[in-house]
């Protein structure tokens, strides 16, 4: 089994359309997939059918935005039902917000030195819904400010840094429950990638509990090899399940090809046996 249950397409802030995602995680040996875009379930059809074509097992998915303790959490929805109206009308109340936001971030990066960048980071949005800190970073990137989307986070994006712009996403209660109201189970999306105290986690991971959710990414490209030990550790402590995803975006993108991590410790259980 090649599970690769996390990463994105031209839905929200990844760079190939859905069925050429699917083609793609097939080509690199994936055999269980799910496309799970940022805030939007547009792409899962089209996902679905794709994966079906090829052979490939699928489960419909959604990536959270949430705000938590001040600070952002993303949440993974898997085997959602993209029918489903509670997670429809919550996932368009949380992108809303996002253009406003967007037209902040351009007015804050141009009293840093950097003009016009709302307008840039425009042409690269392919949903007008979903222009992220993604499309600021292709822009920062393709106009020769920045050498690369992680450099444009480390001087200018990333949380905290001179160009953030906060922003109050739903709350983890409620994304838990359109989760669970769609038939999904959610998931903590890579925890390493949180700049919570010890204290902080301990409450994140008991208020997920509580709220039902069983599950932590373990194996995600956006953990350091050190993170999936670390946080394999947590899973045990917790007793959560495990999921594995390459956060994929696009080609040449980030470090982690689709299907390419190593596979889950082999004693924590993996959150996708359910579905087989
Ligand atoms: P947004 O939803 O607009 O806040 O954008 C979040 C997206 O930005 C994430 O899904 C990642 O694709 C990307 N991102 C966030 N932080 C970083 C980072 N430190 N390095 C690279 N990409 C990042
Ligand atoms: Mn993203
Ligand atoms: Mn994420
Ligand atoms: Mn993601």
């Amino acid at each position: 089994m090649n599970a690769d249950l996390h990463c994105h397409s031209t839905v929200s802030d990844g760079q190939l359309a859905p069925a050429e995602v699917a083609r793609r995680a097939h080509a690199h040996g994936v055999t269980l997939w799910a496309l799970t875009d940022h805030d939007e379930i547009g792409g899962q059809a089209e996902a679905r059918d794709a994966a079906q074509q090829l052979g490939m097992s699928y489960l419909c998915g959604v990536e959270i935005s949430v705000t938590w303790a001040s600070r952002t959490v993303h949440v993974v929805g898997l085997h959602v039902d993209p029918a489903s109206q509670v997670l429809i009308d919550g996932l368009e109340r949380t992108r809303n917000g996002r253009a406003a936001r967007a037209e902040a971030m351009g007015e804050q990066l141009a009293t840093l030195g950097l003009p016009d960048t709302y307008e840039g980071a425009l042409k690269y949005v392919s949903n007008p819904d979903m222009i992220s800190r993604t499309h600021f970073a292709r822009y920062l990137v393709d106009s020769g400010c920045c050498t690369s989307t992680q450099d444009a986070f480390t001087r200018y994006l990333g949380d905290g840094k001179p160009g953030y712009i906060a922003h109050r996403w739903a709350k983890l209660a409620d994304a838990v429950k359109w989760i669970q109201a769609a038939g999904g189970e959610a998931i903590i999306a890579h925890p390493g990638r949180y700049e919570y105290t010890p204290l902080e986690f301990g409450a994140l991971f008991g208020e997920f509990i509580d709220l039902g959710g069983k599950a932590i990414e373990v194996i995600t490209g956006s953990h350091t090899p050190d993170q999936y030990a670390e946080y394999a550790d947590v899973a045990r402590r917790f007793g959560f399940e495990a999921s594995r995803g390459s956060d994929f975006h696009a080609v040449g993108e980030g470090r982690v090809e689709l299907g390419s991590l190593p596979p889950l410790p082999s004693d924590l259980k993996p959150v996708w046996e359910r579905w087989l």
